[in-house]
């Protein structure tokens, strides 16, 4: 692996194919159109080669949490990248996989009419594995390109130990990347005679629900009725965000009965908006400094502290990855009494005595999304109320992943592992969590309306947000 320049990886040293028919660009985790880094990559490399770019995207039914609710919120973004990749004369490509009779390997079979591949790099779940098994297939050029946040992961050279050791750095950093984007257009048209050896899905608007009514998934996890997949779905809430509720965002942010924070984060993880897109936005807002400010911090740097620690961690999907204070203070503290226990199906149907933590476990199973402040409390209690750490984590790691539209992410597990005292520091001493930093719902509770955030997950049922 070379690192080419602060985005992009080379991954393999195989030749270009010079009598390929295309760049393809096989499209991940940047599912857009606009202010992708790999895109404009893409089509620089087939710009130069006088070729045109195809974009591939697949979504297989056997990824880890395949359901409903994931599979429909992508296939909502797919007619709209059809009609912008048309418009720029690039050829795209979508293929369904729906079971195991279905088409395989389709990413190696469009490879070979290409000159090279460029795809996502990014940092975390199937993604790794899968640009790892390209590289073993293909006999062309494989790079990967980081359109991830808005300071490109290879500026940093080492796992960050907490904010407090990032937040300098890309303070530093931040002029060089907070401008706007360049888009680089394809010279060549993709020609209506261009044959690419896949299948393409036909997504319709109103077809979506029978198509994945057909896929080998997890029928049992809905669509969520509050978020719609897409660019254009992803930049209306963005717009709603920087002018109504940005401007109060240091106050609201941490009140779930209000709608009160961006709720942008599964456009962020499924790449239908580019985080340097919404920070320029957030920079450029008639809103008060400290709100710009308190949200900047949370999109950059809390983010990308989060990437970061993926990108370096190889022990980012489990406990070995926390720091020597944690393990010493959860070997002390692992032989310790816990009570109540649960079990994963009493926690996950919500059926524990205290009714703030049902309430946010209601939210997450109903909306596809749990606010920032109760998803905290939410965590630290699980902790609690199973016989060990492991099992704890196990359990988080499931439900985030599950029910979250921006679970799956390099967020999912730097949150999970904070309650754990991941970018954390020592607290003071106590029974299961040791040093740990412990939250009580009692106490939690106080600090916002959590009577009427409990009354209105309750209403969620009937598909009403606010
Ligand atoms: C147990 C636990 C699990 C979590 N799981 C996820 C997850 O699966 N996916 C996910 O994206 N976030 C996760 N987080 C972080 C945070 O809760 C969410 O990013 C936030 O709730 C998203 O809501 P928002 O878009 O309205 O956030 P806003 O407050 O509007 O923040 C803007 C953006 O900043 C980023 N951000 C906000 N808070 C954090 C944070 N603490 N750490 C890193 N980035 C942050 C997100 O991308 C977010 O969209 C988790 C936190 C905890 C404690």
């Amino acid at each position: 692996m070379i690192q080419i320049s602060e985005r992009v990886q080379l991954l393999n040293d195989k030749p270009a194919n010079n009598d390929g028919k295309y760049v393809l660009y096989w499209m991940q985790m940047f599912k857009r159109a606009e202010y992708n880094h790999a895109l404009n990559f893409a089509v620089e490399r087939a710009n130069e080669r006088r070729l045109p770019v195809v974009v591939y995207e697949g979504l297989k039914y056997y990824y880890p949490w395949a359901s409903d609710r994931i599979h429909t919120f992508i296939l909502e973004g797919v007619a709209e990248k059809r009609k912008a990749f048309e418009k720029l004369g690039i050829k795209y490509v979508f293929y369904l996989q729906k079971d195991e009779r279905s088409p395989k390997d389709t990413v190696a079979r469009i490879a070979r009419d290409a000159a090279l591949i460029v795809t996502d790099d990014f940092p975390c779940f199937i993604i790794p594995r899968h640009n790892a098994a390209i590289v073993r297939k293909a006999e062309i050029p494989v790079y990967a390109v980081d359109s991830n946040g808005v300071v490109p992961m290879s500026r940093f050279e080492k796992e960050e130990y907490a904010a407090y050791t990032i937040r300098p750095k890309i303070k530093k950093m931040l002029g060089d990347y907070l401008k706007p984007f360049e888009e680089v257009k394809p010279l060549v048209r993709a020609g209506e005679n261009l044959k690419i050896d896949c299948p393409d899905t036909d997504v319709a608007e109103n077809g979506i629900e029978k198509l994945v009514a057909g896929c080998a998934i997890d029928h049992t996890v809905k669509p969520s009725f509050v978020y719609r997949g897409g660019t254009a779905n992803g930049r209306r809430r963005l717009k709603k965000f920087v002018a109504e509720i940005l401007p109060d965002y240091d106050a609201a942010r941490n009140r779930p009965e209000r709608d009160g924070s961006s709720r942008l984060s599964a456009y962020l993880h499924f790449g239908y908006l580019s985080a340097l897109e919404i920070a320029l936005a957030v920079r450029d807002a008639d809103a008060p400094a400290a709100s710009k400010e308190a949200y900047l911090e949370e999109l950059i740097v809390r983010r990308e502290l989060s990437y970061n620690f993926t990108r370096f961690n190889p022990d980012y999907d489990s406990l070995k990855s926390l720091p020597p204070w944690v393990q010493e203070t959860m070997r002390r503290h692992a032989d310790d009494h816990r009570a109540p226990v649960y079990t994963l199906d009493e926690l996950e149907a919500g059926r524990t005595y205290d009714e703030l933590w049902n309430a946010a476990q209601r939210e997450m199973v109903v909306t596809g999304e749990m606010h920032n402040y109760v998803r905290m409390l939410w965590g630290k209690n699980v902790i609690g109320w199973t016989r060990s750490y492991e099992e704890a984590f196990a359990i988080l790691e499931h439900l985030n992943n599950k029910y979250c539209l921006d679970g799956r992410n390099p967020n999912s597990y730097a949150g999970i592992l904070w309650c754990f005292g991941k970018h954390d520091r020592p607290w003071m001493e106590r029974p299961v969590f040791g040093t740990i930093r412990y939250m009580t719902s009692a106490s939690t509770g106080k600090k916002f309306d959590s009577k009427r955030y409990i009354e209105w997950t309750k209403t969620l049922a009937q598909g009403k947000l606010f």
